[in-house]
């Protein structure tokens, strides 16, 4: 109930109960005033009779007594008399019926206890009257002794009247005065009623600014500030109020401030209670689902998310066992029917028994799009390259068979013809012998290379250490001609792999390294570590002519040689794009680290096992 209804009912309540009192006791005091009155013209009347009472009585005549009775009544109106002996024995009444009994009753015993007249308020045939007993004085008794008749009461009484007075006039006039006080009862109250409504008003006036104040800052709007229009206890709450709204205001974010950063969230966000149920959400939200998400209708979040078939389990019961999602791939059902691709992100907000969930979903159908795009050049140019290698092959294997007919013919003019042979025909057949060799040799490098995505050895697990071993057991001659110190650490690991494919790596990084190297004891060390979860980092350093950093890059690509063709023992620049080609197979990759003069190192990473994803 209200504060106001509240003040009124009190003032209601106080004004009944003060009315109520006033007519009571006002209603006694008239009617014991009233009866007083009766009572005591009865008593005079009686005193003025007293001589034919008495003697009545003392006669004991029953016609006397009834005699001086309608006298009595003549003179007092009284609606009924009798005359009692000392005793209370009933000499002579108006009702004969009890004439001869005994009244002795509470009042008649009363009256002639105190000697002095009493007297009771009855109801006599539906009116009420004044019942009296009033002693009949003794002879000597002087107006005097009337008076004190009360007070002496030791003079013997030779027997009392009792009279029924009616106190019609009585009641009227009580009636009157109940109607007055009735009246004015009612006009205070009116008045009290309208001066509490007044100044409840005025107290509750502060009240309701300070409690409009309180719904402002609940509802998130920190910067209020209430009216005080009072200078009392409740004019100081209010300025107490305003002080704690600009601290706030001061220290927290409003919310506001708070909707229109959501708003602004180019992304759906929404906020959810633990079952999910929206309790808020950006336009984003709306606009990406196509539902009003921020009516009246109540939607659930676990209604309009799909996982995937293959997804990791539902995104609820995913929050509440790992208390946040990340980027999880899943279907949003939009109202129109259609499911769009998304990446949902949530974590837990507030404390154990108040938690929301709050959701930011992120629509990756452009992202889907790309993938598919990426997806499909990816096949595409696996296709172009498995044919380019294709053609490279057939182009080399077909090259090569007249090649090798121009080497044999120039080599058999050389041997068996020589003699007739001017000297300068002599030095072009000899030339076009070391071409024919030459591009023999080119075509053989492009054969290997092409033949490393053609040709697709079984993956085994391996361990590297014992194919690097078998590499440069490969290399013995030339390490033994080089004097060169080859050292392959105890780290390197045992991965998945094709163990042909990468012993060709080791084969062609051990060998540059003591090829490009004029020391006249190269030293080369083969070694590895573990990169990260996923991948092996391995090295294969030595103490060469070094590469200029320009050419880092470059020296990977097939047939790119920085030297001349006979200098460093030669070559057709393929060994290292052969080996980039290969350890791009393995999902690797490779790079140089290089001082001129001082030596290289080549790194490679390698996944431990290429079939678990990083
Ligand atoms: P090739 O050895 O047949 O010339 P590669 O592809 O193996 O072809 O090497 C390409 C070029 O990279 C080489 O010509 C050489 O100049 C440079 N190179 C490769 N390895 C080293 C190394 N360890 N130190 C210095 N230079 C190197």
């Amino acid at each position: 109930m209200k504060l106001y209804a509240k003040i009124i009912l009190l003032l209601l309540a106080l004004i009944s109960v003060a009315f109520w009192a006033n007519i009571h006791f006002s209603r006694k005091a008239v009617a014991a005033a009233m009866s007083g009155q009766i009572g005591d013209a009865a008593e005079g009347a009686a005193a003025h009779m007293s001589e034919d009472l008495r003697s009545a009585l003392v006669s004991g005549s029953e016609m006397k007594a009834l005699k001086a009775l309608q006298a009595y009544m003549q003179r007092t109106g009284a609606l009924y008399c009798g005359l009692l002996a000392p005793d209370g024995t009933v000499l002579a009444h108006t009702n004969v019926a009890i004439t001869g009994a005994r009244l002795n009753d509470p009042l008649f015993l009363r009256a002639r206890e105190t000697r002095a007249m009493a007297w009771d308020r009855i109801v006599f045939n539906g009116q009420p009257i004044l019942d009296a007993v009033i002693p009949v004085q003794p002879k000597n008794s002087s107006g005097e002794d009337l008076m004190f008749v009360g007070l002496e009461g030791n003079k013997p009484s030779p027997g009392f009247l009792r009279a029924g007075l009616p106190l019609t006039p009585a009641s009227k006039a009580e009636g009157q005065i109940q109607y007055h006080l009735l009246l004015i009862g009612l006009a205070v109250a009116v008045i009290a009623v309208i001066l509490g409504a007044f100044s409840a008003h005025v107290i509750l006036r502060q009240v309701n600014l300070l409690a409009e104040g309180i719904r402002k800052v609940r509802g998130g709007h920190f910067g209020v500030t209430v009216p005080v229009v009072s200078s009392d206890e409740l004019g100081e709450a209010a300025l107490s109020f305003n002080k704690l709204c600009q601290d706030l205001s001061d220290t927290t974010v409003s919310r506001d401030y708070l909707d229109s950063v959501l708003e602004s969230l180019p992304d759906p966000l929404l906020i959810t209670d633990e079952e999910g149920w929206i309790i808020k959400s950006n336009r984003a939200a709306s606009e990406f689902s196509g539902y009003e998400l921020s009516g009246p209708e109540k939607i659930n979040m676990k209604d309009i998310l799909e996982q995937h078939t293959d997804g990791a389990g539902e995104p609820f019961a995913l929050l509440s066992w790992s208390g946040r999602i990340s980027e999880l791939d899943l279907w949003v059902k939009a109202k129109d029917g259609r499911r769009l691709p998304a990446m949902l992100s949530a974590v837990f907000i507030g404390s154990e028994g108040h938690r929301q969930i709050v959701s930011l979903l992120k629509d990756t159908t452009r992202h889907r799009e790309a993938e598919a795009r990426m997806s499909q050049y990816i096949k595409d140019l696996a296709a172009v390259n498995s044919e380019l290698d294709a053609f490279a092959h057939t182009v080399s294997h077909d090259l090569k068979e007249p090649l090798r007919g121009i080497e044999m013919f120039s080599g058999m003019l050389l041997s068996d013809h020589a003699a007739p042979l001017e000297p300068q025909a002599a030095d072009y057949l000899g030339r076009i012998a070391r071409a024919a060799g030459r591009m023999r040799k080119l075509i053989d490098d492009l054969l290997s290379y092409s033949r490393i995505s053609r040709i697709r050895n079984p993956y085994e697990t391996a361990s590297t250490r014992q194919l690097a071993g078998q590499a440069v057991s490969e290399l013995a001659a030339m390490i033994d001609e080089r004097k060169a110190e080859v050292a392959v650490s105890d780290s390197l690991p045992e991965i998945y792999c094709d163990p042909v494919k990468l012993r060709q790596v080791f084969h062609n990084l051990v060998t540059n390294a003591m090829k490009y190297n004029d020391r006249p004891a190269p030293k080369v060390t083969v070694s590895a570590e573990k990169f990260g979860e996923y991948y092996w980092k391995f090295s294969v350093a030595d103490n060469g002519i070094g590469i200029p950093a320009q050419y880092f890059e470059e020296i990977f690509t097939m047939f790119k040689r920085l030297h001349a063709r006979g200098e460093y023992g030669g070559g057709t620049g393929a060994g290292l794009a052969i080996v980039r080609k290969i350890i791009e197979e393995h999902n690797g990759k490779i790079w140089v680290e290089s001082a001129e003069g001082e030596g290289s190192t080549f790194f490679f990473l390698l996944p431990e096992d290429l079939r678990r994803k990083p």
